[in-house]
């Protein structure tokens, strides 16, 4: 049979890249053989039949000098055919086939991505020029023979006495022999396997010896365990390669009885955006691993925290359905949701940068919680961040609120696409000319958090680009000087007429300063992104009208007020209008209802410049 394209893909990388740590390839085979046996001791449980005659759990590194191989081989739940085509000839993790399309065909760089990413059962090949797994499928009777020389395709075929569980035979390279040097294995286990609870024993001259510490690491003493082991742990749980940004180990007693060791990944998970807003932490039962699928044990928008939950109250023999109504569960998620919050808000006020890259990575994820979870908001409103119009980095509400003007009394926000976008946004004009601050909210959450939470501390938030901004209470640093507001009047006029049915209205602005006209929303409509937005996902499918503002500061508009009243002005001003009107919609990133007349327009004001120069 043939590789997927994807594996035949990865392999060749695997192969061909000079990969400075090759002994890697023993930690994912472990923490294969490791959760072969976490889930064989599961399915255990429910029916005890499938792990009889070998219950005790264990890993066995076998070196053959002789034959020149290494065998890796588990006790746990084995493969039988279907499995072992699924697993071992495709890629079926969803992040996997994200990240493989994210290879550039650069092998130097494409290696540090799967140096982060982890390649799993086919890291073997990086030191095996031939891997054969023998398997039998516990509560089966048939075992088979995989094999493969990694180049495009694999056999399988019926295996005569295969013991339960999977063995990995690996055919070594001639120049990755040292990988059968008993005191290269020991070091290789305790660096990167130290962390797994159950014995990896090293076979030599037929005598068995566990080589590493073979307990659950969240039950071991937090004191007694490095942060190089926490890291190793981490890379198991969560199958990715970064460092942990953050390590959450605690026993909880009293009431509930449990243990926790959460970490919160220092690069984004490629799924996390995925719909199904999983999250992915594993739950034990008394140190048996119970499973990863619907545990409820953390609300979705903590789906980036990776780790693991020991309970000592839940039934061992929980069903996966039971999770969901179980009150325990329901229990810790408030009480892990809490803890989190809280050490997040910890680390928030001891290492503001640390968190700011926190922050960036997952800021979109934690603001759902502000829509979700009314329990935690306080924590949650201490939590978010945000880029603003008047400083560098990123501020947080209290940060926002001390340094509030004089006389203001809302949180001004504006919505946008990216930060990018919504910094040269005409409407902040008159917010810097005041030393106004605006947050910008460039997440589509900010859509529905903000408008729902209403006001931090009495203070309401307020959208710059609707209704009045009541930016008269706030003193400017240079007064405004509409020079002849009798002529000024006469142009809004003019612009409404002529502009009839198009807006909402025309008015002058308090908003601008250098732009000459913006769109602004009426109080109480859609705020003008957020329209948009869900025009793009077919939400909505009409459009509000706008109030177009006119800046009367501005020097084209105190010319063309100058020219109010004189022969012919009408009809230029008329065109105008017009002109203004898609310049602002240009500005807003709105589309053009008519482009010809634009381009019309346009055009014959050029004509006219350019007759007046000559
Ligand atoms: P991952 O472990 O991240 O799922 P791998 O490439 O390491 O990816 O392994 C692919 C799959 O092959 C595993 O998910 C598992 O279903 C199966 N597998 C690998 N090794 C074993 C083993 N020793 N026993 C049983 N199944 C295994
Ligand atoms: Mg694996």
């Amino acid at each position: 049979m043939s590789f997927q394209a994807e594996v035949s893909r990865l392999l060749d990388i695997v192969a061909h890249s000079l990969y400075s740590e090759k002994e890697i390839f023993l930690r994912e085979l472990v923490s294969n053989a490791s959760d072969a046996c976490d889930r064989l001791r599961y399915e255990a449980l429910l029916e005890p039949a499938l792990a009889e005659g070998d219950g005790s759990f264990r890993v066995l590194l076998i070196p053959d000098k002789n034959a020149k191989t290494l065998t890796v081989a588990d006790n746990g739940i084995g493969m039988n055919r279907q499995e072992l085509i699924d697993n071992l000839g495709t890629i079926a993790r969803s992040g996997t086939a994200a990240f493989l399309q994210q290879l550039s065909g650069d092998s130097r760089k494409d290696m540090s991505l799967i140096g982060q990413f982890g390649v799993g059962f086919y890291s073997a090949f990086m030191v095996a020029d031939k891997v054969e797994v023998l398997t039998r499928k516990a509560g089966e009777s048939e075992g088979w023979r995989w094999s493969s020389e990694g180049k495009g395709a694999f056999t399988i075929e019926p295996a005569e006495g295969v013991a339960r569980g999977a063995k990995i035979i690996l055919s070594l390279k001639a120049e990755d022999r040292e990988f059968l040097e008993p005191a290269r294995l020991r070091r290789i286990v305790k660096a990167y396997s130290d962390h797994i609870g159950l014995p990896i024993a090293l076979v030599e001259g037929g005598k068995e010896e566990t080589i590493n510490t073979a307990s659950a690491l969240w039950t071991r003493p937090k004191a007694e365990i490095t942060a190089e082991q926490y890291k190793e742990f981490y890379h198991h749980v969560a199958h990715s390669f970064d460092e942990p940004w953050l390590v959450l180990h605690a026993k909880v007693e009293g009431f509930l009885e449990y243990a926790y060791l959460l970490f919160v990944p220092a690069t984004k998970p490629f799924d996390l955006f995925d719909p199904e807003r999983k999250t992915r932490v594993k739950l034990y039962v008394r140190r048996v691993f119970i499973t990863e699928e619907g545990t409820e044990l953390l609300p979705s928008y903590l789906r980036f925290l990776r780790g693991i939950v020991d309970s000592e109250d839940l039934p061992l023999n929980i069903s996966r359905e039971m999770l969901q109504k179980n009150p325990t569960t329901a229990k810790i998620r408030q009480q892990l949701s809490r803890r989190v919050l809280g050490e997040l808000v910890k680390k928030a006020s001891e290492e503001p940068e640390e968190y700011a890259k926190f922050w960036g990575n997952f800021g979109a994820v934690l603001k759902e919680g502000l829509y979700e979870d009314p329990e935690q908001k306080e924590s949650l409103l201490s939590l978010v961040r945000f880029r603003t119009s008047a400083r560098d980095g990123v501020v947080s509400l209290d940060d926002y609120v001390a340094a509030m003007k004089e006389g203001q009394e809302a949180i001004y926000t504006i919505s946008g696409d990216t930060p990018e976008v919504v910094e040269r946004s005409p409407q902040l004009e008159g917010f810097r000319a005041r030393g106004v601050e605006v947050l910008f909210l460039t997440d589509p959450i900010d859509e529905f958090w903000v408008p729902a939470t209403r006001h931090y501390k009495d203070k309401p938030f307020r959208s710059a680009t609707r209704g009045g901004a009541d930016l008269q209470k706030i003193a400017a640093s240079a007064p405004p000087g509409a020079e002849a507001p009798q002529k000024f009047q006469s142009l809004v006029a003019i612009f409404k007429l002529a502009l009839g049915d198009a807006v909402k209205d025309v008015r002058g602005s308090e908003r601008l300063t250098d732009s000459p006209v913006c769109l602004v929303a009426d109080e109480g409509d859609l705020d003008i992104h957020f329209e948009r937005l869900l025009r793009e996902h077919h939400q909505l499918d009409k459009e509000t009208k706008r109030i177009l503002e006119v800046n009367p500061r501005h020097p084209l508009i105190e010319r063309l007020a100058a020219s109010v009243g004189e022969s012919g002005a009408s009809d230029a001003l008329s065109e105008y209008a017009w002109l203004f009107l898609d310049q602002a919609r240009i500005a807003e990133g709105e589309p053009l209802p008519d482009p010809p007349a634009f381009v019309r327009r346009l055009s014959h004001l050029l004509e006219l410049g350019l007759g007046e120069a000559s």
